[in-house]
């Protein structure tokens, strides 16, 4: 691979940070308050070793985090050391020919398509990023293979089928190249693996050609959702989802939704040169109705939708948009609440054919519990045959639902209830959940959906047989799910 560091402006190494006995949290739910031993930034491969070796030496439990967008203390735990992975984000070679871009871990989506974007100016056939996450953009490389991630693709499978390899350094602190090829068992532990298999420093993504493509905007019922997202494909659609109406007082909730799907058009065509586009400030108006007003919400955000219909946009840079980091406490402030709340993201996954009727069954239960949505989405994923942990164990329709929930102890109680209540209706319809966003999931929802969990943990404890990486998240679950582990997870 051509080396890059000519291609680049910026990150020069500075010495180590660490700040002690300070308190981090998620960045979205802001549930897990949680005072850690001490920060570290690794600047190098190197000093990711050196902490590594430190912290054994120390016999301190380390955890690593990206940007802290997960929810459920994955990517942190009490008194450990954090490994802050976000200042490693050199760009570190860029395959044309093959369409291969390794980054390090830390790099965020705007730094992986600013700089294909810088490296190919004026080539006529460029590469572009397959997937990201919707919703957020400033999440990292390391965040995205260790939750094995998904975008709005119609046709993709999870993140991993866009990995050509990763590399970590192990908990003996030894630096090394995973792929489908070279150390493949681990390969498929790391991806998925909520940084319980060692840090991920860099990884290797599988570009595809950048491509034009149309917006193509109606507004549907869901019971013809799964029929129309058929159609979509089948006449190449390539990006999509359905985002729907949550008044739950009106009939049109969680039934009625903006169905926004992007269609490749001739590369001669014209990209919108100023597109109709919602600024932060829109975005916080609309977050604020859904609150307030959700009917009107909804009806505002399908208007300007609807008006966007026929926009010609890059099928990488589409994928990025406005993430208003810490909205809820401007929020709270405008509402005049008096406990402070945040959303809390839940997705679950379904047969497609049992989408409806998933719906059907999950506004009942959001009504009778009353808890609101704020907002929600419906996407497509295809079956994820390589990881060990893998969440996507059928071709599913994926449903996210953004809840409000309120930071005192009833407030949380009541959204914990419609998660795990939202997880059982999933898995009666021999469905499963994402392990990403929160760890209200009983033990056995965790069995049911993930009967391999056992095993994970009995592997975890085979390639971390002193328990160097550890986490809240892994914590918890190790104690519900293999109560042996028990004595061997410090807290
Ligand atoms: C608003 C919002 C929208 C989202 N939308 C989507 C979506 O559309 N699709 C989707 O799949 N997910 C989505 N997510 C979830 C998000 O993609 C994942 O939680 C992702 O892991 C976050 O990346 P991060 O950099 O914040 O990682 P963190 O939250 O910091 O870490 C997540 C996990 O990865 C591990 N980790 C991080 N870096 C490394 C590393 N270098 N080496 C080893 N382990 C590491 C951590 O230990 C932790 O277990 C969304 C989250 C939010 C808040």
């Amino acid at each position: 691979m051509a080396h890059w560091s000519d291609l680049r402006s910026g990150a020069t190494a500075d010495a180590t940070q660490r700040r002690r006995g300070r308190v981090v949290n998620d960045v979205h739910g802001q549930l897990h308050p949680t005072r850690v031993d001490r920060v570290v930034t690794p600047r190098s491969d190197d000093e990711v070793q050196a902490s590594v070796a430190e912290a054994r030496r120390q016999g301190r439990p380390l955890a690593i985090s990206g940007a802290r967008h997960s929810m459920g203390g994955q990517a942190f735990g009490r008194d450990v050391v954090l490994l802050d992975m976000t200042c490693l984000t050199d760009v570190l070679g860029f395959d044309p020919h093959r369409g291969l871009i390794e980054v390090q871990a830390g790099i965020d989506w705007p730094g992986v398509v600013g700089e294909l974007l810088r490296a190919q100016h004026g080539w006529t056939r460029r590469w572009g990023i397959a997937q990201k996450q919707t919703g957020a953009d400033r999440l990292t490389i390391g965040g995205a293979v260790s939750a094995n991630v998904h975008g709005r693709g119609l046709r993709m499978k999870p993140f991993v089928a866009d990995l050509e390899n990763v590399t970590i350094v192990d908990a003996q602190g030894r630096r090394r190249r995973l792929s489908r090829h070279l150390d493949s068992d681990l390969f498929r532990l790391v991806v998925g693996g909520y940084g319980l298999f060692g840090v991920v420093v860099a990884a290797t993504l599988r570009l595809v050609p950048r491509r034009k493509v149309e917006r193509v905007v109606s507004v549907e019922a869901v019971e013809d959702l799964a029929g129309l997202f058929e159609n979509r494909i089948v006449r190449g659609f390539q990006y999509g989802d359905f985002q729907f109406a949550v008044d739950a007082a009106s009939p049109d909730f969680l039934r009625r939704g903006v169905f926004s799907c992007y269609r490749p058009v001739d590369p001669a065509t014209p990209v919108t040169a100023e597109p109709r586009e919602l600024s932060e400030e829109d975005w916080f108006g609309l977050l604020r109705l859904a609150h307030l007003a959700p009917t009107e919400a909804f009806r505002r955000y399908a208007e300007h939708y609807q008006g966007t219909a026929g926009q010609v946009y890059w099928s990488d840079t589409q994928q990025l948009g406005v993430y208003l980091d810490a909205y809820h406490a401007r929020l709270d402030r405008a509402l005049g609440a008096t406990v402070p709340a945040s959303e809390v993201i839940t997705e679950l996954y379904v047969p497609r054919p049992a989408l409806a009727g998933f719906l059907g069954d999950a506004a009942r239960e959001l009504r009778r519990r009353g808890v609101p949505v704020i907002y929600g989405t419906v996407r497509l994923i295809e079956r994820d045959d390589e990881t060990f942990l893998a969440w996507a164990r059928e071709p599913y329709a994926c449903v996210v639902f953004n809840l409000h929930t309120e930071h005192s102890p009833a407030g949380i109680d009541r959204a914990a209830g419609a998660f795990r209540s939202l997880i059982d209706a999933a898995l009666d319809r021999g469905g499963s959940f994402y392990l990403t966003y929160h760890r209200f999931a009983t033990r056995q929802q965790v069995q049911a959906a993930y009967p391999q969990f056992g095993e994970f943990l009995k592997l975890k404890r085979h390639y971390d047989p002193d328990g160097l990486f550890q986490s809240d998240w892994y914590r918890h679950y190790a104690r519900c799910s293999a109560p042996d582990l028990a004595g061997r997870v410090s807290s």
